[in-house]
């Protein structure tokens, strides 16, 4: 089917690979990127970014699921994959079956892998501050223990930072804390002549303001595909992102709107002089918040066009009154360049109220993916 047929995705991997280098050249020598490719590598495709970090030289993935991870197998990718997040005691045959690598989450979780009766590997996951997911950094002997379960092949250990993007003097505190005690676990083990195992810590955020820690992988997401969470802000290191992702949907329709006449569900928009709208072929399906209705914009001939009315499930409706030249078949970009302008992840998603990472994470599997 023509990639551009209703509404798709464009994938920039020459900004991947400029992000990745930019990323690298942040950490040690001795510390290897492993991307996060969940939640389909952000809404990017996972089996299109997985196969091109691949061929960049990445050999290490996580994801949050084992379906995730058997997606990225059966997309042809070879090194470790490392689930992030719990799998179901029914799923545990996916593990071995797609040679993927476990979190245990703590020590009872880590007992139920043990107790599956087929050898896995594993990453001991600590918890350092976030209090999610990780065996508690305080529980020295407990953590120990989990070494003590002979089907296990245990080769990693990490935590995951809460505040990592936030420069305050509280912030960095509270991380320093948690390097801390990430720091203190790993020594408690290699006291005890636990060795053998890979250490990470950090993501994103985690690199852009802490890139001088010294462990073996580090996990970034968001930064990798070019963006930041929200717009403005502040990280220690200065380094130039570029976007991978742009998102465009098709014109379907022009026409006027005379002025008294309202626009779509709920009659939500009334015009007040004469006009003409557009029609684009993208909704709330698709990823595109309804919360946008009568707030967002999009880009047409490299003119800003606000989004009138509600955002539909598979349409959204664009003022083009004062934009020359808009017709049906025309393209819309709602997070990319058009002409002279950018609408980037960061600001669409700061117009619906969240984060970069919730906008790209679900933008819908009725759009296709290209690269350009
Ligand atoms: C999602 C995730 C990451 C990546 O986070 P970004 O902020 O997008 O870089 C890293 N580590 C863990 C444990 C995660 O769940």
């Amino acid at each position: 089917m023509d990639q551009k047929g209703r509404a798709w995705i464009e994938l920039d991997m020459k900004n991947l690979a400029s992000n990745l280098e930019q990323l690298k050249k942040l950490l040690p020598e001795s510390c290897s990127i492993m991307p996060a490719v969940k939640a389909n590598a952000y809404g990017h495709g996972a089996a299109l970014i997985g196969r091109a970090l691949q061929d960049m030289g990445i050999r290490d993935f996580c994801v949050a699921s084992a379906g995730e991870g058997a997606e990225l197998r059966e997309a042809g990718i070879t090194g470790q994959i490392l689930v992030l997040g719990y799998t179901a005691p029914e799923e545990f045959r996916e593990l071995p079956r797609y040679d993927l690598t476990q979190t245990a989450v703590d020590f009872s979780y880590a007992k139920q892998l043990q107790d599956y009766g087929i050898p896995l590997t594993v990453h001991v996951g600590v918890d350092t501050g976030m209090h999610r997911l990780g065996e508690r950094s305080e529980n020295l002997e407990k953590v120990c223990r989990i070494w003590e379960f002979e089907r296990l092949k245990i080769t990693g250990i990490f935590s995951h930072l809460c505040v990592s993007d936030g420069v305050s003097g509280g912030e960095r505190a509270y991380t320093y804390r948690q390097i801390g005690a990430f720091n203190s676990v790993i020594r408690y083990l290699r006291e005890r002549g636990i060795t053998g195992f890979k250490t990470h810590l950090q993501g994103s955020y985690g690199i852009l303001n802490y890139p001088e820690l010294r462990c073996d992988y580090a996990r970034p997401g968001i930064a990798l595909y070019g963006v930041l969470s929200s717009p403005g802000d502040r990280t220690v290191s200065d380094i130039n992102l570029k976007p991978v992702l742009s998102l465009k949907a098709r014109i379907a329709c022009v026409k006027a709107l005379h002025a008294g006449e309202t626009t779509g569900y709920g009659q939500a928009y009334t015009a007040e002089r004469e006009m003409r709208t557009a029609a684009v072929s993208i909704g709330y399906a698709d990823g595109i918040p309804r919360e946008l209705s009568n707030k967002g914009k999009v880009l047409v001939n490299g003119y800003e066009a606000p989004v009138i009315g509600r955002v539909c499930m598979d349409q959204l409706t664009v003022d083009v009154t004062d934009i020359p030249r808009v017709s049906p078949g025309d393209e819309a970009v709602l997070i990319g360049r058009c002409g002279d302008e950018q609408i980037t992840a960061d600001e669409f998603a700061r117009m619906a109220g969240t984060i970069s990472n919730e906008i790209l994470s679900r933008l819908g599997s009725r759009l296709h993916r290209t690269t350009v």
